[in-house]
């Protein structure tokens, strides 16, 4: 089931948990287009029920990282683009870092995926490169207001950095990286890849791993 989570004339933004790791799936309606950040399990039912709601003309997928979770209905959705980092590529296509052979789902069909680069996002949006959960791992800011962390950052602690591809000491300079931005951007609305939407704000007073 979709949620509203706010927007204004121009843009809208819903949310969908999965049932997959209650992974969040935003859905960013940016007429004509709808970006889909992180398409976890049940997307594709979600994206049914805000076609009854919002005409929508073209589909791109835009990844934070590509471990199962937040890639599951990837092909349903039958996007128009797929945005990836560059370096995140062997995540998705090795099943057993992406982690879909822990489904025994084969993902063959990935590799015949086109992958766009997300700096070729339209203005509205701008990518950091956020390594450490997983080597490719990136955060997305939609218009100075939102950012989508994907599992770098939570409300209340970052992602793991013990999976395949994962590196703490990457992990820390993301972190770092993301510190200076909160701090020039305290209002800034965190979407997290799991849990409760947070603000930049918060996170620097409460989340332990921001705290120093
Ligand atoms: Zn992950
Ligand atoms: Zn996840």
């Amino acid at each position: 089931m979709l949620k509203f989570i706010g927007g204004d004339d121009d843009l809208k933004i819903y949310l969908h948990v999965s049932d997959l790791f209650g992974e969040n799936s935003w859905f960013v309606v940016l007429k004509p287009f709808l970006f889909v950040v992180d398409p976890g399990r049940g997307s594709k039912a979600a994206m049914e029920e805000l076609k009854e709601i919002v005409n929508v003309e073209s589909v791109e997928l835009v990844l934070t990282h590509g471990h199962v979770d937040h890639v599951y209905d990837l092909i349903a959705l039958q996007p128009d683009k797929v945005y990836l980092h560059q370096s995140e590529k062997q995540v998705l296509l090795e099943p057993s870092y992406s982690l879909f052979d822990q489904f025994g789902i084969n993902t063959a069909c990935f590799a015949q995926i086109h992958f766009s680069d997300p700096s070729e996002l339209g203005k509205a949006w701008k990518v950091i490169h956020t390594p450490g959960h997983t080597p490719g791992s990136c955060s997305y800011l939609l218009r100075d207001d939102y950012l989508f962390t994907g599992d770098t950052v939570f409300a209340d602690s970052i992602g793991r950095t013990d999976l395949p591809g994962g590196d703490w000491q990457a992990m820390a300079s993301s972190v770092a990286r993301l510190t200076k931005l909160f701090r020039e951007k305290p209002d800034l609305l965190i979407l997290p890849g799991h849990g409760p939407i947070t603000t930049a704000k918060y996170i620097l007073q409460e989340n332990p791993f921001f705290i120093r």
